[in-house]
C-alpha cells in the first residue's frame, strides 16, 4: 500500500493522516467542509512542531510529512487511485452508510474500506457495499500520533487477506494491532464505558466527589486519568451514545446510561468541548 485516503478531517482524521504521512504514505485527506481541512492542516503542523520540540523528528521530516498530504472536498476525486480508505467522519450510521456507498462506487476494486467507528457495526457498513470482504474496522485511539493501540475489527464477512493486510499495515506505521470480532462496543469501549458509567452512578449517589473518585482509580489502579475526567475528555455525549448502542445491541440493562449522564448531556454539559462536565474547563 502506498496511497491512503482518510475521510473526515476532525479530531481523529487529522491524527490518522498525520501518522500515515509521517510514515511515508501519500495521503488524501477528505472532508466535506473546507474549513475542517484548513483546521486539520494547522493541527497537524502544530503536532509536528511538538514532535520537533521533543527531538522526535527533524524540521525536514515535518516538511516531507506535510508535502505528502493533499486535501479534497470531494470523495469521488479523493479515493479513485488509493489502496486503502480510512473513514473517520462523524459518528452517525446514516452519514457513514452514505460515505461507504460512495467509497465502494469510486474506489478501485481491490481497495480496502476501513472505518474508525467507535461503535457502529462493521457488518452494517459492509452491507451497503459490493465488497463486504474488504470492509474492516480500524479503531485508532485519541490522540492518534501518541497512542499505540489500533483495535482491528473483523466483520462477519471480512476476509482473511483483508484482516492480515491491515494487521501488517498497522505494524508498518509503528502501532500495535489487537484483533477482535464485531460486537457492540468491540472490546475497548465495552470495558471502558461501563467503568465510566459506574463512576457516574457512584458520583450521583454521593458516595464521593469527582476528584476523589478519579484519585482512587489513578492511585489504586494506576490509570493515568480517572474515569470522570476521561469522560469529560471523550465528550459526555459520545459516552452516552456508545452506552446507548451497547444497551440496544445487547438488550442488557447493565449498559443503560446513568440518569445523571443523560441529564448532563440534555443540559449541554458535554465535558471539555462545552467548557463543563464533571469539572470546569
Ligand atoms: P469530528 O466531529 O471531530 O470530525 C468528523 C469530521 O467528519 C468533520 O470534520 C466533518 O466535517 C466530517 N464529515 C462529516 N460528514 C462528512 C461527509 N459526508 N463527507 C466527508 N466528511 C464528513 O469527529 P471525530 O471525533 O474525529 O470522530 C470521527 C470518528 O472517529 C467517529 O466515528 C468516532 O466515533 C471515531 N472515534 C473518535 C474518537 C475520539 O476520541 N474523538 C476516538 C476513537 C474513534
Amino acid at each position: 500500500m502506498k496511497k491512503i485516503a482518510v475521510i473526515g478531517a476532525g479530531t481523529m482524521g487529522n491524527g490518522i493522516a498525520h501518522v500515515f504521512a509521517q510514515k511515508g504514505f501519500q495521503v488524501h485527506l477528505i472532508d466535506s467542509q473546507k474549513s475542517a481541512l484548513d483546521k486539520a492542516i494547522q493541527t497537524i503542523e502544530k503536532n509536528l512542531d511538538r514532535q520537533i520540540n521533543k527531538s522526535l523528528i527533524s524540521s525536514n521530516d515535518k516538511a516531507h510529512t506535510l508535502h505528502r498530504i493533499a486535501n479534497f472536498t470531494s470523495i469521488e476525486l479523493g479515493v479513485t487511485d488509493v489502496d486503502l480508505i480510512v473513514e473517520a467522519a462523524t459518528e452517525n450510521s446514516e452519514i457513514k452508510k452514505s460515505i461507504f456507498k460512495q467509497m465502494d462506487q469510486f474506489a478501485k476494486a481491490d481497495c480496502i474500506l476501513a472505518t474508525n467507528t467507535s461503535s457502529i457495526s462493521i457488518a452494517q457498513l459492509a452491507a451497503v457495499t459490493n465488497r463486504p470482504g474488504k470492509v474492516i474496522g480500524m479503531h485508532f485511539m485519541n490522540p492518534v500520533p501518541v497512542m499505540k493501540l489500533v483495535e482491528i475489527i473483523n466483520g462477519a464477512a471480512t476476509d482473511e487477506a483483508t484482516s492480515s493486510a491491515i494487521v501488517t499495515l498497522t505494524k508498518t506505521i509503528d502501532k500495535i494491532p489487537c484483533v477482535v470480532k464485531d460486537a457492540p462496543g468491540f472490546i475497548a469501549n465495552r470495558i471502558l464505558m461501563p467503568m465510566i458509567n459506574e463512576a457516574i452512578h457512584a458520583f450521583s449517589e454521593g458516595i464521593s466527589d469527582a476528584q476523589t473518585i478519579d484519585e482512587i482509580m489513578k492511585l489504586g489502579m494506576a490509570h493515568p486519568m480517572g474515569p470522570l475526567q476521561l469522560a469529560d475528555y471523550i465528550g459526555l455525549d459520545v459516552c452516552k451514545n456508545i452506552l446507548d448502542i451497547m444497551h440496544d445491541g445487547f438488550q442488557n440493562e447493565k449498559y443503560a446510561p446513568c440518569p445523571l449522564l443523560v441529564e448532563m448531556v440534555a443540559a449541554g454539559k458535554l465535558g471539555v468541548k462545552s467548557g463543563a462536565g464533571f469539572y470546569k474547563y
